[in-house]
């Protein structure tokens, strides 16, 4: 028996600001919560194929760099009609620099938030820890000029 009902792979997306502050994307997904662009990883594609495909469809984006040494998973469970789903999701760090998004059907809104404002606005616990290791991955590994 698969461990897993559903796998997805999404994105800790994140552009710089004209301040040189790092804002991350977050979308309201239909059922309610906030959370990165994530989708189900369809079968004969690679994780980041996914991200790059599902940031296209769910935010317009195209332009997107994953950053190399950060890759984290979670997992959690939630009821389908009847049906329990034990679900995973991968996330990866991804930089943009074109912070214009077009919304898919499937999400209500988005907001590009900085660190702070973002961990308020995530939904679950498992993606506010996803967001803290991503910055404290960035700030250990970024340039500094
Ligand atoms: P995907 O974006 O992977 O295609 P989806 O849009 O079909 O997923 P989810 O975002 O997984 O659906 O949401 C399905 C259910 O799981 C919702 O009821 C939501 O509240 C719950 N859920 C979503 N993310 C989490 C999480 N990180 N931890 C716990 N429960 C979650």
């Amino acid at each position: 028996m698969p461990m897993y009902d559903e796998i997805s792979a999404g994105a800790v997306l994140h552009v710089m600001d004209k301040n040189f502050e790092i804002n991350y994307l977050i979308l309201n997904y239909s059922y309610g919560h906030w959370d990165f662009p994530k989708g189900n990883i369809e079968s004969g594609e690679t994780e980041i194929e996914t991200i790059k495909r599902e940031v296209m469809e769910e935010t317009g984006i195209i332009d997107i760099t994953l950053i190399e040494g950060f890759r984290q998973q979670i997992s959690y469970k939630y009821r389908k009609k009847s049906k329990l789903i034990n679900k995973t999701v991968i996330y990866y760090l991804a930089e943009t620099k074109s912070n214009k998004v077009v919304l898919s059907f499937e999400h209500v809104n988005f907001a590009w938030l900085n660190f702070k404002d973002a961990l308020d606005k995530l939904s679950f616990d498992n993606s506010k820890r996803v967001l803290k290791n991503a910055k404290e991955f960035l700030s250990n590994n970024i340039k500094s000029y």
